[in-house]
């Protein structure tokens, strides 16, 4: 834990948010692993959107909650997309066959990763987005660690 780096960023509408996103997207490497932590409503779709732009996906990015992983193909390398948050057991990682993404040629990013903590990779980069009702209805907090 000690050589963790971390960035801390702010943005103040949905469309900061999106264009960080898309920022993300474009410098991203096949292989990478992302999480993403934060209540419902902070922004986690809206970050992921911007990913998908900035990896040149066109086709509309939907919350892949009862299929676990969604997968896209069209970009510059396969988008993998993982909202875990109604996972119930580990096991349904491995039905899914899990280790094929997170150690792929794509990028793959997590929603509430912190449920398959002990199944990450040693290596991750972990988003977290947060309000903070003192600063405005529109501001957020995103910090980036590297893991
Ligand atoms: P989540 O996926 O985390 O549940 P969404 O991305 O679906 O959340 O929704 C975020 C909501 O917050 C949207 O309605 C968006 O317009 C709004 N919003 C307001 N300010 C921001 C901001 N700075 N960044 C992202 N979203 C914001
Ligand atoms: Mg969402």
């Amino acid at each position: 834990m000690n050589n963790q780096k971390e960035i801390i960023l702010e943005t103040f509408s949905p469309e900061e948010t999106f264009a960080l996103g898309e920022k993300m997207g474009r410098e991203a490497k096949p292989g990478e692993v992302y999480t993403l932590i934060g209540d419902l409503g902070v922004g986690k779709t809206v970050l992921t959107q911007g990913i998908a732009k900035g990896l040149d996906i066109t086709e509309p990015i939907c919350s892949p909650t009862f299929t676990i992983v969604q997968v896209y193909e069209e970009g510059r390398m396969p988008f993998y997309h993982f909202d875990v948050y109604r996972i119930g057991d580990i096991e349904e990682m491995d039905e899914i066959g899990y280790e094929d993404y997170f150690y792929g040629d794509g990028l793959c990013m997590i929603e509430w990763a912190n449920l398959i903590q002990e199944i990450l990779p040693e290596h991750y980069r972990q988003i977290t987005i947060e309000k903070e009702p003192e600063k405005g209805f529109d501001y957020r907090r995103i910090t980036i660690r590297s893991i």
